[in-house]
């Protein structure tokens, strides 16, 4: 028997190296066998033998092969199946490199036993990297360089190296670790390094966002929807462990049932009279929209255009929003003041910058949001020389709330920031009370998640030095909080 030794339990190189020496030798898979775990002292590569560099004989005796070469679906193939937990998978991709010579198509012959149990092992892979990219909950600490998220996961198979590049390109702006019992990934803003195997103890229990994070959880689910099979074929149990929300989820199923019950039961609530009166009325005047924009051109195009409302004859121009298409963040304030009316840019003035430091200091990137207002054209009234902002009524914000919602269906944001009660009023088409609703996370009609919290010109206001900085801590906090929505 010819025993090949791996130094790490996802040592692809060295498998190879091993597995091509074995082949070259003629060393029949009954014959090889593969173990982890050994070092320079223990003989390298091979124990009972001299060890092969690819292309050698190992001994005189025996066939020996000029060269091999595989397909590259072979190699891609093995590197997934490497990364299961079986003891035996080294054999297996073995056996499948050793009749690769004489059945060159042996990778398309998928009702084979070895290859069918190859695939088999590929798909339980690629399924572990998925829940581990799905089921991940970073909780976060503070430590000397500031914010750090820490998560805790067990993943089914070895897929940390092979997943911690999706979190890289996902979670880019913040410093992360993830610890498992295989190893550990870090990420400090600028280079991915990995390190040791963790213990659960060494992550963080729970974080201050932990029952926003329920909250948020319980409000999305919708009993009437319930399929509790499903859920737990999407969501396995041997997860639930490291997953905050799932304590919930006993309770929610038990009782799913009367919900959905009392759901059926109550009538549909009927629209607002006011607003559909209000609605009639601007359609009769302009004609009624028949379809949204296809995109921020045509939007923008629509809004300088618009008589939806009074609005658009004392501003100097309509002004839209402004961020990536591809936005997972909307911020929706009250509507352009002064300096932005002036600009036909959102928030250019002092409470844009109020909140681009706030967006600063809660690690989200300005350029990543797409920052918007209700209300396009800039309501004021002329005192002297200046031009006081007047708050837009609610007709007017529901008028324009065709532009806005022409902005969230194009954009589709994960998660919508409400700046103040007319930013609320707008997106959630009823009245809010602000200082009791803001910080709490709210299901959206189009499931994104939705936040509401004060306008930063509420701030600007405040004459109290104290109570402002209090209250720009809480506002930055209520940022932090969405940016756990994304
Ligand atoms: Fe149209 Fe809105 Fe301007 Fe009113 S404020 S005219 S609804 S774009």
């Amino acid at each position: 028997m010819r025993v090949a030794t791996l130094a790490h339990e996802i040592d692809f190189d060295g498998w190879r190296v091993a597995a091509r020496a074995l082949r070259l030798e003629g060393v029949e898979p009954a014959q090889a066998s593969f173990r982890v775990g050994g070092s320079a002292e223990q003989g390298g590569l091979f124990d009972q033998a001299e060890t092969l560099a690819p292309g050698t004989r190992a001994s005189p005796a025996g066939p020996i092969e000029q060269n091999f070469t595989v397909s590259k679906t072979f190699v891609d193939l093995a590197q997934q199946v490497i990364l299961h937990r079986s003891a035996d998978r080294f054999d297996l991709m073995y056996r499948l490199l050793w009749r690769l010579r004489d059945e060159p198509d042996l990778m398309k012959v998928t009702s084979d036993i070895d290859v069918v149990d190859a695939l088999d092992r590929a798909k339980n892979v690629s399924r572990a990297s998925h829940k581990m990219k799905a089921f991940v909950r970073f909780r976060e600490i503070e430590d000397a360089d500031g914010p750090n998220a820490i998560a805790w996961f067990e993943p089914a198979h070895r897929v940390l190296e092979k997943t911690a590049p999706f979190f890289v390109r996902r979670f880019q702006n913040m410093r992360w670790s993830i610890l498992t019992p295989d190893g550990s990934c870090s990420w400090d803003l600028k280079t991915l390094t990995f390190g040791p195997p963790a213990t659960a103890d060494q992550a963080p229990q729970e974080d201050e966002v932990e029952e926003f994070w329920k909250t948020y959880y319980a409000s999305t689910f919708n009993p009437a929807r319930l399929k509790t099979k499903t859920m737990q074929g999407e969501m396995p149990k041997r997860y639930w462990k490291n997953l905050p929300e799932a304590a919930l989820i006993p309770e929610m199923i038990a009782a799913a049932k009367g919900r959905s019950e009392t759901m059926v039961a109550t009538p549909a609530s009927a629209p607002n009279p006011r607003t559909e009166r209000i609605v009639a009325q601007f359609d009769r005047e302009t004609g009624p929209q028949d379809r949204l924009p296809v995109d921020l051109n045509e939007l923008a195009a629509g809004v300088q255009g618009c008589r939806r409302c009074p609005l658009w004859r004392d501003a100097t121009q309509g002004v839209c929003g402004q961020g990536p298409r591809n936005a997972r963040l909307m911020i929706v304030g009250e509507q352009p003041g002064d300096q932005e009316d002036l600009a036909g840019k959102p928030f250019v003035g002092p409470a844009g910058r109020v909140l681009d430091d706030a967006l600063i200091e809660a690690g989200i990137e300005r350029s990543d949001v797409y920052v918007t207002n209700a209300v396009k054209h800039f309501k004021h009234e002329p005192q002297g020389k200046r031009r006081l902002h007047k708050t837009p009524n609610a007709g007017e914000v529901t008028a324009c709330r065709w532009w806005l919602t022409s902005e969230r269906d194009l954009i589709r944001p994960r998660a919508v920031l409400m700046l103040g009660a007319t930013a609320s009023l707008a997106v959630l088409d009823r009245k809010v009370a602000v200082t009791r609703e803001r910080g709490q996370a709210l299901a959206l009609d189009d499931g994104s998640a939705g936040l509401i919290t004060v306008h930063p010109s509420y701030l600007l206001r405040l004459p109290d030095p104290v109570l402002r900085a209090q209250q720009r801590e809480a506002f930055v906090a209520d940022l932090r909080r969405v940016r756990t929505l994304l």
